[in-house]
């Protein structure tokens, strides 16, 4: 059945591309083709089956989805884009190359935004996917030669960005450690014209702790391996990055997949090219070495517990680098200011606070030099006419969930519970717009609909984000225990919502004391009460001495949900194309396909249900003329040409193959037939 069906998904391929290979059609390409749709035995099977082929795409109607090979494949030549340039979706095999095509020319033909929506788990092959999008456009689209600069720029920019944002993580070896959402523009001949990175959430706190077995910001490495000795003198480095306590943390130096050598080449061949000058180059790699020289700060505890710097020189240096004053620089590493009734006054810092002073300076240093970075290469990339804007929103991080999930993991989630129910709204909504101009009549279609979680998330007063934001500005110190508390008055018979307690005053096993729990679409997540949580943008955002006296600040929660409705409105009023990700193992190798982790994926993705919608109505839709040119030599009338109009000749056509009534519809231009097995059938006769 498997073959049967890959023989469907590529009928037209078989007219235009003899030279097809048999390994080409292992499994269905169009999981839509699926006997037994719902599955996830078989669905898994499929993916499993292809991925031994190395055929790592495979659509579900016209989402992507992608397994992670973990080796290099041949299919992103030049030769292979020139294959996919102009073909339909269903031609030729699944690729990344397919979906860029249809989005350029849908956003040529339609002039309608498109967006390109990648998601998945660490590691899934996000950030791949998106750099192979970029260089689809970058080769294929017409240009010139003003216009090659820039997408000479983009495609530079990005290992610019990663070598600032992304890290080695013991997920992966190059896990970007930011959200980022690009926009490119295109003129009306198609020539990629101006572009636009929007970065959020970078996690600063690896600046100064690692986990073991992970790393700092590529950055630091490189400049350390790659540096000339004249740049580390100037810099005042040394060449090893266990002499630096920034670098030190994870125990973890160098990374086999990794050189650092070549990526600090590459790196600093971009940056002029995105627009840096020498000289700003140079500011930029002073800061850098100023982190890692700040790291290497240390403290002494005077005997009336004041705190007095240790480590002079590096302090002299340090001050250099950043282009401030020595003295200055000491004062703000060891004392507070404080502003009391209109007074200033400076009062010293105690060792601990003098620690966590110098490591706040260290973030902030990079955080902001990461923005600039960002608007930097925004300069070198603004756009000069703004026509049909084609959107790529990349890099969505996946369904998370840790041994620890705290307020991080409660704001991915809740981004990917909203773009789940985006997808399903924007798949409903073009299903039902092609049944209308079709003219065949709708039928409802059963499925999870998930607002039930977005509601209690984000709903005004009443949802979690609401009652975060009044417990986090409540003074005290115990407001982890009276944000659960309310929680449970406010939320806590709503069926998606659980806390250790039962209703019969009994105590749950699963939820701790300090936990409540989301039954998200994509699975059950026990989060930490959060206002007490280590966590970075939360213990920043909510420090106390900003909050009190002041008019009420907007709270990190609802920051994060305006964001998120800020970007559904985007994505709203886009034509969105899916590319879902998954990684096969843990161990980061090819040819391994490890199926428990593939199918926690499958359902965090929400994969079965995509499917379910998807095939709600019809497994399969075909333009009148394509069916009619496959099957005609099924049927005496129509073969070898049917001279009528092309709904007779399908009519004829199906009638003579005996197809039952509730089998089939014909629409304006398209027949849609619900069962694969009626194709499959059709199929075998063709092959007979
Ligand atoms: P994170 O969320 O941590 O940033 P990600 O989803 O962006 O993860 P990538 O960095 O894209 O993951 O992929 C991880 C690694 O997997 C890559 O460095 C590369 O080695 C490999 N990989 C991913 N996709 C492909 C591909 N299509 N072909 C070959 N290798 C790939
Ligand atoms: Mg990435």
């Amino acid at each position: 059945c498997g073959t049967r069906a890959a023989r469907l998904g590529t009928e037209v391929r078989l007219v235009m591309e003899s030279a097809l290979t048999a390994r080409d059609r292992v499994g269905v390409q169009d999981f839509v083709l699926l006997e037994n749709y719902n599955s996830e035995a078989a669905f898994i099977e499929n993916l499993r089956r292809r991925f031994r082929e190395n055929l790592i795409y495979t659509y579900i109607g016209s989402v992507l989805v992608s397994v992670n090979p973990y080796k290099e494949l041949e299919i992103y030549s030049k030769q292979q884009m020139e294959r996919y340039r102009g073909v339909s979706f269903y031609e030729i095999s699944p690729h990344i190359y397919a979906l860029s095509d249809n989005t350029y020319r849908a956003m040529r033909t339609e002039r309608k935004d498109q967006c390109i929506l990648i998601s998945g788990e660490s590691g899934a092959g996000k950030t791949e996917a998106s750099k192979k999008i970029l260089l689809y456009y970058a080769v294929t689209c017409p240009t010139n030669d003003h216009m090659a600069i820039l997408g000479d720029r983009l495609l530079q920019s990005n290992p610019v960005l990663e070598a600032f944002g992304n890290a080695k993580t013991l997920r992966n070896d190059n896990s970007s450690r930011f959200g980022k959402y690009m926009d490119v523009q295109f003129d009306f001949r198609g020539t990629p014209v101006g572009g636009h990175i929007l970065n959020y959430l970078l996690e600063k706190s690896r600046v100064v702790h690692q986990n073991h077995g992970e790393r700092n910001f590529h950055i630091f490495y490189q400049l350390l391996d790659g540096g000339d000795d004249d740049l580390l003198i100037t810099l005042d480095l040394e060449r090893n990055p266990q002499n630096y306590r920034y670098l030190v943390k994870g125990n973890c130096p160098r990374v086999s997949s990794i050189s650092d050598k070549n990526n600090w080449k590459v790196v600093m061949k971009a940056l002029p090219v995105i627009g840096f000058t020498e000289e700003e180059v140079q500011k930029l790699l002073n800061i850098i070495a100023s982190v890692l020289h700040l790291g290497n700060t240390q403290f002494g505890e005077g005997e009336e517990g004041e705190t007095y710097i240790t480590t002079e020189t590096q302090t002299s240096n340090l001050a250099k680098l950043l282009g401030v004053d020595g003295s200055a620089l000491r004062e703000a590493l060891t004392h507070k200011k404080l502003t009391a009734k209109g007074e200033e006054m400076i009062s010293p810092l105690n060792y601990e606070q003098a620690v966590s002073a110098r490591d706040a300076l260290a973030k902030a240093v990079y955080g902001r030099t990461f923005t600039w970075l960002v608007e930097k290469i925004n300069q070198s990339l603004a756009l000069k006419v703004t026509e049909f804007p084609l959107s790529w929103l990349l890099d969505i991080y996946g369904f998370e969930v840790l041994q620890q999930n705290s307020f991080e993991q409660f704001c991915i989630n809740y981004c990917n519970e909203k773009l789940q129910q985006l997808f399903i709204e924007l798949t409903l909504r073009s299903e039902q717009e092609e049944y209308e101009t079709e003219g065949i009549t709708w039928e409802t279609v059963q499925y999870f609909d998930n607002k039930i979680i977005c509601d209690l998330i984000e709903e005004k007063h009443k949802g979690i984000i609401s009652i975060l934001d009044e417990e986090c500005l409540r003074p005290g110190e115990t407001c982890d225990v009276s944000f659960l508390e309310k929680l449970e008055d406010t939320v806590g018979s709503h069926p998606h919502f659980i806390t250790h307690k039962l209703a019969n005053g009994k105590t749950r096993r699963v939820v701790s004391r300090e936990e409540f729990r989301l039954l998200h679409y994509a699975g059950e997540v026990n989060y930490n009460v959060m206002c007490q949580s280590d966590n970075q943008i939360l213990s920043h955002c909510f420090r106390r001495e900003e909050v009190i006296d002041q008019k009420r600040p907007e709270m990190a929660a609802t920051q994060f949900k305006n964001s998120l409705m800020k970007l559904m409105e985007i994505l709203m009023s886009k034509e969105p194309s899916y590319v879902r990700c998954i990684k096969p193992n843990d161990a980061k190798q090819p040819g391994r396909f490890d199926e428990v982790l593939v199918r926690h994926q499958v359902k965090y993705l929400g994969l079965m249900e995509n499917l379910r919608v998807r095939r709600a109505g019809f497994a399969y839709r075909r333009h009148f003329e394509a069916f009619l040119q496959r099957y005609k030599p099924l049927c005496p009338e129509t073969w070898p040409n049917w001279h009528g109009r092309l709904v007779d000749g399908v009519s004829t056509l199906v009638n003579h193959l005996g197809y039952k009534a509730e089998e089939y519809k014909l629409g304006r231009s398209k027949i849609f037939i619900r069962f694969p097995k009626t194709l499959f059938t059709t199929e075998d006769a063709l092959e007979a």
